[in-house]
């Protein structure tokens, strides 16, 4: 082995969570506390802020603690084939799923995924396990965490669902849409798009045979 041959490629998939491997955790959780104002998102209130806001407010009123966030989290379980694709995917890639969502919601998920590597965001809990913050590690952290791969001299494979992830498929190598709504179709006509995980798969494995 000689140390001067050319580098070869070492490929990472950056995953988007919700809507990819676990389901949508705002609105399940909506659904499952029959607390019809937690259903409201970014499409009904655009400053994010605000937003967050509100639905910690929603929380406090509820009387919902994180523990019992966590437990409603933890019945949703990942989506049908998940565990399998994802199982797959790390004996293929070096996996890190990039998310905007918090640790404390993603933990149930993340222990029934088998803890994958995740990059989200943090909520602040009072000692007696109220929700009274969030915290944005930093912005456009999809899009910053492909760049700094890229720096570190990694490929980037990326697949995500929804418009927030457009930034982090453009940025990386190859990007991929994932059973995405149809106007992030029409708007993102450069991505490929799977609509189950064996489509996925092979998108993932397409995809790096064209960056290699
Ligand atoms: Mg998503």
């Amino acid at each position: 082995m000689t140390l001067n041959q050319p580098a070869k490629t070492v490929e990472i998939a950056c995953l988007d969570l919700e809507g990819v491997l676990v389901p949508e955790i705002w609105i399940n959780v909506a659904h499952k506390t029959g607390i019809d104002a937690l259903l409201a998102t970014t499409r009904d209130i655009p400053d994010y802020d605000v937003l967050m806001t509100q639905r910690l407010r929603i929380l406090d009123e509820h009387g919902l603690k994180i523990g019992d966030l966590q437990e409603v989290i933890d019945g949703l379980g990942p989506l049908e084939g998940a565990l399998d694709f994802l199982e797959w995917l790390k004996s293929e890639f070096q996996v890190v799923i990039l998310s905007d969502t918090f640790y404390e919601f993603a933990k149930p998920l993340m222990r029934q995924l088998g803890w994958p590597t995740l990059f989200c965001h943090k909520l602040g809990i009072t000692p007696d396990g109220r929700v009274e913050a969030y915290h944005l590690r930093m912005p456009d952290q999809k899009r910053e965490a492909v760049k700094r791969f890229h720096e570190l001299k990694f490929k980037v494979i990326a697949a995500g669902d929804s418009y927030n992830d457009t930034n982090m498929l453009g940025e990386a190598d190859r990007g991929i849409l994932f059973c995405p709504p149809q106007n992030v179709i029409d708007e993102f006509p450069q991505f490929p798009v799977a609509t189950d995980y064996e489509q996925l798969r092979d998108a993932f494995l397409e995809a790096r045979a064209a960056i290699r």
